[in-house]
Formats: structure tokens, C-alpha cells, sequence
């Protein structure tokens, strides 16, 4: 291979969905630095108007300030954004229930539904202005050699590069990762989400709304004006039965499931299911290589938190990068890297452990076991200091945060 075939970057980052694009905005901010994204598959940048995509996410405050930071926000604002104030939680198996009201904690928001694709679309955009950012697509990585100061990266097209740091941010199923030898520990939860888009009777008042059910939560998010996203944790079975149906059977069955809290469900749009487990990298980083989002940690989807984890990462990936890159340090030696692992890896573990542990106390059916979650729901709904503390953690206003999330 000729030396005109070879691009050198400072980091190249494989996976520009929205963990991957967030870092390369972040890092951008050093004009010195060269960036490469690569991604397989091209981003939906345009849809019909009026249309909603399936998947969504709940979006932290910590998130947004990332996103307005590096200049995404707007972008986001404008295709749309749902602020939602409350949220609502019960369990169907007992008369346990609590409330949450960003007032508590003098926000008027508790966070945002946005869709995923506005998300990506708005970091795209905001990559495909910067001057030392190249957008790789579709582009995909074949083998990588190391040598001491760098990875040289052969691309599926045939084209080289040279990068003194590369980024597996190729979400759960990251092939970076696999090639690293990074080992995974985790387990299924034998439950798959199913998705929806969703047009209720009543007005959602922009609040979250989450049923404990026998097999898994069912969440409804809001969206405009009566419509709401769902995700129905449910078994693998029960998932497929309920795609099975036809438009109105479904909507009368997750009308009943949800109690008819938003009364009945008037329409369908798009329905999808995802399986769903833990997982979790036994290291975030080697020699000249790091993992952010879904490639490093999966966690269950209850308290939509997996893309708020991986922009906090991202974050502060691109603060210990630029760090570096500022006192001239190797931007891919270990001594660097390792300050973001033990930045983030314990931050992580609690939270998805912590989702972990609510997802089995939520599961159990035995009769001791529901009678104290509903005494423990009712007594916490009385505490506001332990509600706020909770929200802080829901808005993602605690922990050591990244410069860019405050
Ligand atoms: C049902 C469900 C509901 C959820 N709800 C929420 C929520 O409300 N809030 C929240 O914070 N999180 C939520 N999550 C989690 C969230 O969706 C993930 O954490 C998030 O998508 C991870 O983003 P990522 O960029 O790390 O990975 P991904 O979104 O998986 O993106 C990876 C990117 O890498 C690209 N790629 C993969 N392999 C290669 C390759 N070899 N070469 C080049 N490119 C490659 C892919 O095309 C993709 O664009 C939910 C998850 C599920 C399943």
C-alpha cells in the first residue's frame, strides 16, 4: 500500500450513531485535533413530516448540556423535543405507587423524549460542519495492525488509516471489542421491549408513566400532542403474541395493561421488539483503544438511562483526550486512558446494578416480597428529601460529571 493511501487521525471512532457522533462534536472542540467517524450504515437525516420514529429516548439534563455544548441542542429543539415535568409510577400488583414532580427539585423539566433519529440527525449535521471532523460512510474497518505509536486501520474500501487512538463506539454487539479480546460478563433477561408509537384517549399531561406488570414494566413516554411512545418489557412469548395482533387488538390490550390511565388507546403507528440484558466490559480500555455506550455497558431499558451513560462517557472521554492533547501526553497511552475508565466504569456499574436490583424487586411474585415494594413505595412517596435525591440521579444531576454535562 502507498503512502498517499494512509490518512492520519488523532482518534478514529467506529459506530456514528449517537454515543460515537456526540465524542467526535466534543473532541472537535480542539482544533489541532483529527477526527475520523466511521459508520456502516447511512443515518436517516429526512423523513416525511408528521411522521415519528419508533425508537425514542429519555433524555437527562446532564444530556442536554452535553448536546447544547457542543452545539447540537438547536438542531433537536427545532425537529422536536417533549419536556416532561412528572412521572408516575405503580405497581399493578399492589396499591404501591409514586410521584415525582420536577417542582421538587425547582426544575420545571424532568427531562426530554426525543426521538433517536433527531438525535443522530442533529449530532451528524453538527459533525459534518466541523473542519477537522471526516464523516466515514458507509465505511467499516476490516483488520487493524499496532505498532507502538499507532493503530493502522484497513477499511473495507481499501483505504488506510493511521490513528493514535481508536473508539469502539459500535454499540452491544461491538466487533472493536471483540477484536480487542475485551471480555463481557452479563446475562439475558429472557424479556424483550416491544415498542410503539401510540395516540391516547386522554392527554398524557407530560408525564411519564410506568406500570410494574407481572412480566416487566410498560412505560409510556410522551410525546406531541396525545401521543406517546411505549415500551412494554415483557416475556419473549408474550412480545410476539402481542405484534401478532392486529392494530386494534393490540391497542385494546395495552389500553387494559396500562389500567386505562390514559384512557383508550385511539391509534397505532409503528411497532418493533428488542431483546433486552445486561452487559457489561470487564475493561474500558487497552493500549491505544477505548469503549464508550452501549459497546462498553447494556442496561435495561426501566429507567432510560443506557444513552444518558454513554454521552456522560463521551464526555468524559473528550475531556481526558483533550486534557492529554493540551500538555502534549500520547493521547493512546494508557496512563491517559485509564483516568477515563476509572472515571466512568463505577459510575456505570451502580446504575446498571441498581437498575438490575428494581427490575427483580419488580419481578417477584411472591406474596412477602410485593407487600414490602408497596410499603416501600408508599413510604418513599412520603420522603420528599429521598424523592429528590432520587429525581437528582433521574435528571442525572449527581455524580462526578464531565465539564460538558455541567
Ligand atoms: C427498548 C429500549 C429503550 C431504550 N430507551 C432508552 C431511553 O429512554 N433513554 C436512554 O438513555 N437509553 C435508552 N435505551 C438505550 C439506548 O438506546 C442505547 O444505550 C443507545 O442506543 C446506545 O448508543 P450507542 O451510540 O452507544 O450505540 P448504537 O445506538 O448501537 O450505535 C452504534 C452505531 O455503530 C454503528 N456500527 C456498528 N458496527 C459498526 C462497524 N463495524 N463499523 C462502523 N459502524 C458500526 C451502527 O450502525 C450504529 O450507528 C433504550 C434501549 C432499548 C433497547
Amino acid at each position: 500500500m502507498s503512502e498517499q493511501q494512509i490518512t492520519d487521525y488523532d482518534v478514529t471512532i467506529v459506530g456514528g450513531g449517537m454515543v460515537g457522533l456526540t465524542l467526535a462534536c466534543a473532541l472537535a472542540r480542539a482544533p489541532g485535533l483529527r477526527i475520523a467517524v466511521l459508520e456502516a450504515n447511512q443515518p436517516e437525516l429526512d423523513w416525511a413530516e408528521g411522521s415519528i420514529g419508533l425508537r425514542v429516548s429519555a433524555i437527562t439534563h446532564a444530556s442536554r448540556k452535553v448536546f447544547e455544548q457542543i452545539g447540537a441542542w438547536p438542531a433537536m429543539l427545532a425537529e422536536g423535543v417533549t419536556s416532561y415535568s412528572q412521572m408516575h409510577v405503580w405497581d399493578a400488583a399492589g396499591s404501591g405507587e409514586i410521584h415525582f414532580d420536577g417542582a421538587d427539585i425547582g426544575n420545571p423539566s424532568l427531562g426530554y423524549i426525543i426521538e433517536n433519529r433527531v438525535i443522530q440527525a442533529a449530532l451528524w449535521r453538527q459533525a459534518q460542519q466541523l473542519p477537522n471532523v471526516d464523516l466515514l460512510c458507509p465505511a467499516r474497518w476490516q483488520q487493524w495492525q499496532e505498532s507502538q505509536q499507532c493503530l493502522s486501520v484497513s477499511l473495507d474500501d481499501g483505504r488506510v488509516l493511521r490513528t493514535r487512538l481508536m473508539v469502539g463506539a459500535d454499540g452491544a454487539r461491538s466487533a472493536v471489542r471483540e477484536r480487542a479480546g475485551i471480555q463481557t460478563k452479563g446475562w439475558g433477561y429472557d424479556q424483550h421491549a416491544v415498542m410503539a408509537i401510540v395516540r391516547t384517549e386522554r392527554s398524557h399531561q407530560a408525564t411519564c408513566w410506568q406500570r410494574f406488570l407481572e412480566h416487566g414494566p410498560l412505560a409510556f413516554l410522551p410525546m406531541h400532542d396525545n401521543y406517546s411512545c411505549i415500551v412494554w418489557s415483557t416475556s419473549p412469548e408474550q412480545a410476539v403474541e402481542l405484534l401478532a395482533l392486529d392494530e386494534a387488538g393490540f391497542a385494546a390490550r395495552l389500553a387494559q395493561a396500562f389500567d386505562y390511565k390514559l384512557g383508550a388507546v385511539l391509534e397505532v403507528l409503528e411497532r418493533g421488539k428488542f431483546p433486552l440484558r445486561l452487559q457489561h466490559t470487564l475493561d474500558y480500555v487497552k493500549p491505544r483503544l477505548a469503549l464508550i455506550g452501549d459497546a462498553a455497558h447494556a442496561i435495561h431499558p426501566l429507567a432510560g438511562q443506557g444513552v444518558n451513560l454513554g454521552v456522560l462517557d463521551a464526555a468524559a472521554l473528550a475531556e481526558t483526550v483533550l486534557a492529554a492533547h493540551a500538555a502534549e501526553r500520547d493521547l493512546g497511552a494508557m496512563h491517559t486512558l485509564r483516568k477515563y475508565e476509572r472515571w466512568r466504569k463505577g459510575q456505570n456499574l451502580t446504575m446498571m446494578l441498581s437498575m438490575d436490583g428494581f427490575k427483580r424487586l419488580f419481578g417477584a411474585t411472591q406474596a412477602p416480597v410485593i407487600a414490602v415494594r408497596n410499603a416501600g413505595l408508599k413510604a418513599t412517596n412520603q420522603v420528599l428529601p429521598l424523592k429528590r435525591l432520587f429525581m437528582e440521579y433521574a435528571v442525572g444531576s449527581r455524580g462526578d460529571l464531565p465539564q460538558l454535562a455541567n
